[in-house]
């Protein structure tokens, strides 16, 4: 019988099986970032311990650096605080780090790939539930708290729950104005957001066939909001041709026999699956959340459900609804917006950046909204400089910052204020996410998010195309 990709992954990692009936998996790769790592460094300074592979650790910052003035020390000492002790223990563990300034520096979903560090085949654990990112290359990568990120800087292992596998293929083709953010929105809310626990979710289908790696990682960044552990996509073309010429690509001499064995990792033709569903691409509609998680979205010419309409607990969609200030039935086009913002781990690659800018050409932010780019690297930054989609952005009314995690979630100056509305292309709309605990979030695909910006309010992106 033929094996699913996880299965083989899974069992070229397994260490050995605890009597817990976890797996210890061994970790390919350990992406470490300012957050979740003082109190793991300290853990191994207590016992003495070492990092046991340096060469698979890097690191970077992005959850608390400001976006823009970075004059250090900043002004949040808690925030400097964090990023003096990554910065202390990545030079006395021996770790590499993209610090503050460093080319490299970026989200660390965003420059693992970028760098070439996230292959094909591996497994991946980094201190953040989006860790589920870089399953799009057809790795297995896991989102894990302060105590598994001790484990893994001690001994590059992780204990871990078996998994079963959901396979959802996306056939037909999608719609002009809907996007890999929309696939996945719509996953979420017929799935659930615990429709995943106990699954990994592996994308497949014509639509996932023809997707760029970029809207690749956008599917796979959001399995964890469906509940599911991991998600990944099949390593194929693509996915190869991306990986290519990286810094930290294989070299060119090995490169194609590595090539060749990443391919051998993807799923066999006659694998079972534990579950299969079909979305049908062609049925799509771009999605903007109304509710306080990423399962509560309706297509952008609908209206808001009613507590009986949801399918979900009547209490939870009414405790909704009143957050959102928003009455059953109502369209959620229409409802108005004060902050625009295209960012995150999620959507702030460049093909994101270009196509929420082709919106915003020779149009204006409507003049309540405050509205703000923020690429996902010091890279992503660069390349978009160079070919002037900075430039249309600002010329819009956007402001232009550099990279982080900025208002994805509130942890650094870019918070909203308030109840604000904000129309945001991240990952997360649970209450208070975005740093005010009565501020609102709709998350929709960059492009919907321009859409806002201009109108002013929800919009379909579809009418400004
Ligand atoms: S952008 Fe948001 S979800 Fe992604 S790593 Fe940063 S805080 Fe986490």
């Amino acid at each position: 019988m033929g094996q699913t990709l996880l299965r083989k992954v899974w069992d070229l990692h397994t260490v050995r099986q605890l009597p817990t009936g976890q797996t210890q998996l061994f970790i390919g790769l350990h992406l470490i970032h300012e957050v979740t790592t003082p109190q793991a460094f300290d853990a191994l300074r207590a016992n003495g311990w070492r990092v046991a592979f340096p060469e698979r650790t890097f690191g970077t910052v992005d959850h608390i650096i400001p976006t823009g003035d970075r004059k250090r020390p900043f002004l949040d000492v808690m925030a400097e605080d964090m990023l003096s002790a990554l910065e202390r223990n990545c030079r006395d563990f021996g770790l590499r780090l993209a610090a503050l300034g460093d080319d490299r520096q970026g989200i660390v979903h965003v420059i693992g790939p970028e760098l070439g560090l996230t292959q094909p085949g591996m497994t991946i654990a980094c201190g953040d539930s989006h860790t589920s990112t870089h399953g799009a290359f057809g790795s297995v990568a896991f989102g894990i708290g302060t105590s598994q990120v001790r484990d893994v800087l001690a001994s590059q292992c992780l204990a871990i729950e078996p998994l079963k596998v959901r396979r959802i293929r996306v056939t037909g083709a999608l719609p002009r104005g809907v996007y890999a953010k929309d696939v996945i929105l719509t996953i979420i809310q017929r799935l659930g957001v615990r429709g995943g626990t106990g699954y990994a979710y592996e994308y497949a289908g014509d639509v996932v066939d023809r997707m760029s790696m970029d809207e690749r990682m956008t599917m796979c960044n959001m399995s964890i909001e469906g509940g599911a552990r991991v998600g990944y996509v099949n390593p194929d073309a693509t996915t190869v041709e991306y990986v290519r010429g990286r810094p930290f690509a294989p070299p060119a001499e090995s490169f194609d026999a590595m090539s060749r064995w990443w391919l051998s990792m993807a799923s066999d033709a006659d694998a079972v699956y534990d579950d299969e569903v079909e979305i049908r691409g062609n049925e799509l509609t771009p999605v903007v959340t109304w509710g306080v998680h990423p399962g509560q979205s309706i297509g952008v010419d609908g209206a808001v459900p009613s507590p009986a309409q949801s399918g979900e607990d009547a209490a939870a969609t009414t405790d909704a609804l009143a957050y959102m200030g928003l009455t059953a039935g109502q369209p959620i086009a229409g409802m108005k917006v004060d902050v625009a913002f295209i960012g995150s781990c999620t959507n702030s690659r460049l093909s994101d950046l270009r196509e929420a800018a082709r919106i915003v050409k020779g149009r204006h932010v409507a003049p309540h909204v405050k509205a703000l780019v923020v690429p996902g690297s010091a890279s992503v930054g660069r390349a978009a400089e160079r070919e002037g989609i900075a430039e249309i952005f600002q010329a819009a009314g956007f402001e232009w910052r550099n990279a982080g995690c900025s208002m994805c979630l509130g942890m650094n100056p870019d918070k909203l204020e308030g109840n604000q509305v904000c129309a945001a292309s991240s990952n997360r709309n649970f209450k208070g996410r975005q740093g005010s605990p009565t501020g609102r979030t709709l998350l929709m695909s960059p492009a919907m998010v321009a859409a806002a910006a201009v109108a002013g309010e929800v919009t379909d992106v579809r009418r400004l195309m």
